[in-house]
């Protein structure tokens, strides 16, 4: 391609919502462009490298054996029905109507619809294991989108379904498709760490998320280099401490003035905070996020943070229809006090309690009445919880729930997630074979995702200076810039031309950069656009050399038009494939 006919018009300044390095590359590069908050469209850079990486997926689910088919975005909500979660779905999800009133969604997902198709023609063990996946665009309405590709409301996921017989079978395709996804971001670049995960609303249990390393991520990453357990924060479990045992003292109740925090409570009363209760409350809406139900209290230990993901589970609600109290409205009903709310005296709420809590002895916890707290306060004897469980955040230095060592932590894109559903949709829906005896049982399933365009940014995110991207040979939009810096000198033009020519008949990507314009700004271009190879055509062509340049670094090599475009041949194939 000649950078003087090429549709790339690269900006200068862009948005000050671009917050972080690939949102602000990919808007300079010129590679997207925003067409309303979260949804994107891709300029022909963009589109290169984003095929490229759709054919990576591509060619990893081919080769384990999953098939390509490709559904509508738009779904009919009757299915959603069937699974039950067009009510439980939240305002994420993208309704529309027809003309005639019928309901549709965009869909965020498509669990429904696969496990529809395939329930139409399978019906014996001998039709199964099945895997088939598609590369489509999801909607999804996010409470907040932002960095660009990384949360949109518009963008392309590879999902993939797999459809098994028992256990054993799901067993082996989610092992297959693990390998594959490792595949795919190998080959992408990307310093990636698989990490165990919650299975969130999509249900089932048995996840992994692949994290893409980097301190821009919006997932938290636990891990121990001890025993190699990881997982996301949201998941983590935390192994509960052993309390001393302590004979029980006598509930009293105390004047602490002002001491509306746990650092303050326990400055006053000259506690540890291990020995304090904290309360967190929330209240709880109903699906359509009218009214609220009712109201939760949350109590864990006073050092610890709440794990909100394990809340939402322990309650069995979804994430969207809980928030924090309105303290005012909540103590009206349950005698909740801002600040001095403790599990003596809280009523008409649901009241979970942190399992660490149980054989935590003669705590302070705040007394439902302004400027009090209670000392001594002691489960069971004083106080019940509806729920018992662990719902707290397993943080950097605190044990291994499997060795017991330190664990740390990390930050990290989640480009992709395997699920295992088990029978999560195929009950429901009736998706069900006969065994070799006519008995007739539910298909088990998997589902797998990758966020095609979110894997785009991470790799922008994973590779770039401060002078622009530099790409992985494998998804690069052009593997070579030849950058021409006199366009009127004819022995340049003649040079550029024939390796140009060259490169071309090689099956390399390759740019001429034939604008007219001075080299500084060509030479800015290149490394904002980040191409792997650089050749420069400048005043050396005179003696019949150029310079030869790798946009990741190392040195310039001055040397002929053959011996360059030999050398980028030779490094092409040598890591086109990633
Ligand atoms: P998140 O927790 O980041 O909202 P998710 O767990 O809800 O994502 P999945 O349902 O697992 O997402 O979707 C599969 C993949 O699709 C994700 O691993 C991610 O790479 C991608 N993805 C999900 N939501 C978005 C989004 N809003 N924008 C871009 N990619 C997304
Ligand atoms: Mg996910």
């Amino acid at each position: 391609m000649r950078a003087s006919q090429m549709y790339l018009y690269t900006l200068r300044e862009v948005p000050s919502e671009a917050e972080i390095a690939s949102h602000i590359l990919l808007l300079r590069t010129g590679a997207i462009r925003k067409l309303a908050s979260g949804v994107y469209g891709f300029m022909p850079l963009g589109q290169r490298a984003l095929r490229k990486v759709e054919d990576i997926v591509r060619q990893e689910m081919d080769a384990a054996g999953a098939q390509e088919i490709h559904m509508s975005a738009l779904q009919p909500a009757e299915l959603w029905q069937e699974s039950g979660r067009w009510a439980a779905y939240g305002p994420e999800m993208w309704r529309v109507k027809d003309r005639n009133g019928r309901e549709f969604c965009l869909g965020p997902t498509h669990e429904e619809v696969f496990t529809d198709i395939v329930r139409q023609n399978i019906d014996s063990y001998r039709q199964l294991p099945v895997n088939l996946y598609q590369i489509q665009t999801k909607y999804r309405d996010e409470a907040r989108p932002r960095f660009g590709l990384i949360r949109s409301r518009e963008f392309i996921m590879k999902d993939n379904y797999s459809f098994d017989k028992d256990e054993e079978g799901l067993d082996i395709s989610y092992k297959n498709m693990y390998d594959a996804y490792s595949k795919v971001f190998d080959r992408c670049g990307l310093n990636y760490r698989p990490v165990e995960a919650d299975s969130g609303a999509i249900g089932g249990s048995g996840s992994h998320e692949f994290c893409a390393l980097c301190e821009v991520g919006e997932e938290e990453i636990i891990y121990c280099d001890e025993c190699g357990m990881a997982a996301t924060d949201e998941r983590a479990e935390f192994k509960d401490a052993v309390m001393p045992q302590e004979a029980e003292l006598p509930l009293e109740k105390v004047h602490t003035p002002g001491t509306k925090t746990i650092e303050e409570v326990c400055d006053f009363l000259k506690v540890p905070q291990d020995k304090s209760i904290k309360a967190l409350l929330f209240e709880l809406y109903n699906d359509e996020l009218t009214d609220v139900i009712g109201y939760v209290a949350a109590f864990i230990r006073g050092d610890r943070q709440l794990n909100m993901t394990k809340l939402v589970n322990a309650l069995g609600c979804h994430e969207y229809a809980i928030a924090f109290a309105n303290e005012g409205a909540m103590h009206g009903v349950t005698g909740a006090v801002g600040g001095f709310t403790g599990p003596v005296g809280l009523h008409d709420c649901k009241i979970v309690v942190d399992s660490e809590l149980v054989n935590a002895k003669n705590m302070v916890a705040g007394a439902c009445e302004e400027d009090h707290h209670m000392i001594n306060v002691n489960y069971g004897r004083d106080y019940k919880g509806d729920i018992v469980a662990d719902i707290k955040l397993l943080q950097a230095g605190d044990p291994c729930p499997v060795c017991g060592k330190p664990v740390k932590n990390a930050r990290g894109i989640e480009v992709g997630q395997v699920f295992k559903l088990h029978t999560k949709y195929s009950e429901p829906m009736h998706l069900t074979f006969k065994d070799e005896n006519q008995q007739e049982h539910p298909v088990v399933m998997g589902c797998y995702g990758i966020g095609v365009t979110r894997t785009l940014a991470a790799i922008v995110e994973q590779h770039h200076d401060d002078n622009g991207i530099i790409w992985p040979m494998s998804v690069t939009p052009y593997h070579v810039m030849i950058t021409l810096c006199g366009i009127k000198d004819d022995v340049q033009v003649a040079m550029a031309e024939d390796m140009y020519k060259k490169l071309l008949d090689a099956g390399v990507e390759v740019v001429l950069d034939d604008r007219d314009e001075r080299p500084g700004v060509k030479f800015k271009d290149a490394d904002l656009l980040g191409f792997p190879i650089r050749i420069t055509v400048g005043k050396k062509a005179a003696e019949g050399q150029v310079e030869y340049k790798l946009r990741r670094g190392g040195d310039v090599e001055v040397i002929t038009p053959a011996e360059a475009v030999e050398k980028a041949i030779a490094l092409v194939n040598a890591e086109r494939r990633g």
